[in-house]
């Protein structure tokens, strides 16, 4: 068949056609081109030296990065962390209630890593590839030869309710403020603004975080309501059956001092909060509020659940899953756990967390310098809580912990608690607190 020139043109345009058409297709079907998500860039190229990356810049975090470098040197440490500055939980009672400025507890990552010779990275992880020792985060990927985590604590509201709406108003409206940040901001918000009627606060079960903090804040937010002369009073709702530490000086100071203005309720085991009457149901009383916030169980810092290194323990749901003495995951090797989030029943401060830190820092560079084997050491517990703001005074513990095998678990050993808080004596240990604190920060962060 003869074409014309006419036809040839038709087939042609319709073959143009139909290969654009089949190439646009083609086109639509294609996968879309793969693009390198943010988190596979390695930000830092793996060197010949050992690398340890250390998760959490909170007290532990920040100890064991520095102590890391002291004890192995050749080591490149990289310290990941969430926030993009150091606020202090210990002092906090006092910033809540305008005794301190914030610049008291706020401290710079950045001069941290400067000092102390080794790596600050802002960013969340979020997942590890274990076979291929790469960890996962919001700022890309690294890979490690050693990881030590320290995510601290989460909150477990699950004892009070399993409503989520609920657990979402208690989370923002009425914080517990012991997880630095926002919100002690908004708690401090609620205490300046107070206008009179009842403030609760709440101490939980199990073992929480800093065992005097809660009775301390009690005591701080009752001397600012009454030297404000605001008809006031906090309701300190304790599940447990009596003050957890330093009970002598706190049931005093809160007796003594503030009869008038707090109110302690053990056993007060929280059964319902309606937050739109503002009323709290105890297996034994009803208390309604102006205002509260709401401190409930602790929990292991989420990350370890995600990462798979997580379970529950006799004191709290899904702490880290290590050995109690050389602190690695079980099951896996080079992986270390340390700080609030360790199952053992030390006291969560930020003392235990900085001095086990420096025993964990020891241990891993043991194991890069192949050194000999590290005999267990005890974290040191130091607190000095401040019982009244005008005048400062305060009550002091300091304790370390022997392993008792037959209980199988570790117990205060050697405890020096000093309770008196009244005249001179209490205003020095007041004293001792800022001393304390500001030795703390040096150690962590110069
Ligand atoms: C009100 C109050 C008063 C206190 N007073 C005292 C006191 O007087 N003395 C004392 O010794 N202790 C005190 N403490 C306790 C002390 O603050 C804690 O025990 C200490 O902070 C525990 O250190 P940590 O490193 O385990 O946890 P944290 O200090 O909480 O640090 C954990 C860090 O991990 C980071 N992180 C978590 N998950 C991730 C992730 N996925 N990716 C990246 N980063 C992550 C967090 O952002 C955080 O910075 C007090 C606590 C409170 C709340």
């Amino acid at each position: 068949m003869k074409i014309s020139r006419r036809d040839a043109l038709k087939i042609s345009a319709a073959t143009v056609a139909a290969t654009a058409l089949s190439a646009c297709t083609k086109e639509e079907i294609k996968p879309p081109k793969k693009v390198q998500s943010p988190t596979s860039f390695l930000p830092f190229p793996k060197t010949a030296s050992p690398r340890v990356v250390v998760v959490g810049g909170g007290w532990s975090g920040l100890s064991l990065a520095k102590q890391l470098k002291i004890e192995a040197p050749q080591a490149e440490v990289i310290l990941v962390e969430q926030r993009f500055e150091f606020v202090s939980c210990p002092m906090s009672n006092l910033w809540l209630v305008d005794k301190i400025d914030l610049e008291f507890l706020t401290h710079d990552y950045l001069q941290g890593a400067r000092e102390n010779n080794y790596t600050y990275f802002q960013a969340s992880v979020y997942g590890i590839d274990k076979e291929a020792k790469i960890l996962k985060t919001t700022n890309g990927d690294i890979e490690y030869d050693y990881l030590a985590l320290a995510p601290g604590i989460d909150y477990d509201y699950s004892f009070w309710t399993d409503d989520k709406v609920l657990e979402n108003r208690l989370r923002n409206e009425y914080p517990a403020a012991f997880k630095s940040g926002s919100e002690h901001m908004t708690l401090r918000e609620k205490i300046l603004n107070f206008k009179g009627g009842n403030f609760i606060f709440t101490v939980p079960g199990g073992n929480y975080r800093c065992l005097p903090a809660p009775y301390e804040r009690a005591c701080m937010v009752a001397d600012y309501f009454k030297s404000k002369g605001i008809k006031a009073k906090v309701i300190l709702l304790d599940e447990n059956n009596d003050i957890t530490i330093k009970e002598h000086g706190f049931h005093t100071a809160m007796k003594e001092l503030y009869s008038d203005y707090l109110e302690y309720v053990p056993n007060a085991k929280i059964e319902e909060i309606d937050l739109d009457k503002k009323v709290v149901t105890t297996e034994f009383d009803e208390f309604s509020f102006e205002d509260a916030s709401f401190y409930p169980h602790v929990r292991g810092g989420k990350l370890l659940e995600m990462l798979g290194f997580a379970k529950d323990t006799i004191y709290n749901k899904m702490e880290a899953n290590i050995d109690p003495f050389t602190y690695e995951v079980i099951g896996e090797e080079n992986i270390f756990v340390s700080g609030d989030a360790r199952p053992m029943g030390f006291s969560k401060s930020g003392n235990t967390s900085n001095t086990e830190a420096k025993y964990v820092a020891r241990l891993i560079a043991g194991k890069i310098n192949k050194g000999p084997k590290i005999q267990w050491e005890t974290p040191v517990t130091v607190c000095i809580s401040l019982v009244s703001i005008k005048p400062e005074r305060g009550i002091f513990i300091h304790s370390e912990y022997a392993y008792n095998k037959k209980a199988g678990q570790f117990e205060f050993a050697t405890p020096v608690t000093d309770e008196i808080w009244k005249g001179e004596h209490g205003e020095k240990n007041a004293a001792g607190a800022y001393d304390w604190a500001k030795a703390m920060y040096t150690d962590m962060f110069n």
